[in-house]
């Protein structure tokens, strides 16, 4: 992603964005009703600004139309969130994400058009407890209701076999995407590659069918 970033609400989650964009070097508008929380932000973000995003006139003054990518990071005021949303939508904003507090929350930002929308604390221990729950499962990315992507550790038996002997693809409708070995991450794989001990497949399947490869390597 490129362009101009503005982060609204500067709490944990909103302040993580702007220090990781602008540890990158991009240009970060960071904004916040709290005066100490805007001032945390100075020396950090390329401007922080004092400002309730629930008025029009203090969007429009801030020239947040200019901006390719802003993100609502207000967490607990879900009516504030909305609103904020509501008016970058009107004010003809590229790009706007917006963290959910709730399933409601979540279905209104919905219907007023927000892009993306992050419910961090639930994602985060869906991923937690995917993993816990599993041995062999190291991560756990979750692209839809039924698609995901695993890190599957090889296990002693699936170990200095190619991808052909292993045929996921057949057996259980998985697609190994990339190989980690060690620090190394191979992503163009031919059939007869052989898998090591120690290996770390990254596999993307159906949920059922990834429940059921994981369930025959245990
Ligand atoms: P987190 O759960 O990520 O820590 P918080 O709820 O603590 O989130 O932080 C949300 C931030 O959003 C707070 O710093 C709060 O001051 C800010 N905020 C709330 N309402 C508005 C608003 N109308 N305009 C601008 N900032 C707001």
């Amino acid at each position: 992603m490129n362009g101009e970033f503005a982060v609204i609400g500067l709490g944990r989650f909103g302040g993580s964005i702007v220090r990781e964009l602008s540890k990158n070097g991009y240009d970060v508008l960071a904004i916040d009703s709290d005066e100490e929380r805007v001032n945390e932000y100075m020396g950090i973000a390329t401007h922080s600004v004092i400002a309730d995003t629930t008025d029009e006139n203090v969007l429009k003054s801030l020239g947040i139309r200019n901006f390719d990518h802003v993100i609502v990071a207000i967490g607990e005021n879900i009516q504030a969130s909305i609103l904020t949303t509501l008016i970058l939508k009107e004010l003809g904003v590229q790009s706007i994400t917006v963290k959910a507090t709730n399933d409601y929350h979540e279905k209104v930002l919905r219907k007023i058009g927000a892009d993306f929308i992050v419910h961090p604390e639930r994602d985060m221990g869906v991923r937690i407890a995917n993993g816990l729950m599993s041995s062999n499962i190291l991560d756990y990315l979750d692209l839809s209701q039924e698609f995901s992507i695993v890190e599957i550790k090889v296990s002693d038996r699936m170990a200095n076999q190619t991808l052909i002997d292993l045929d996921l693809r057949s057996k259980y409708g998985a697609n190994v995407v990339a190989i980690k070995r060690g620090e190394n991450v191979m992503i163009s794989l031919q059939a007869d590659e052989l898998i090591e001990k120690g290996d770390y497949l990254v596999v993307i399947g159906e949920n059922d069918d990834l429940d059921r490869l994981e369930r025959a390597i245990h």
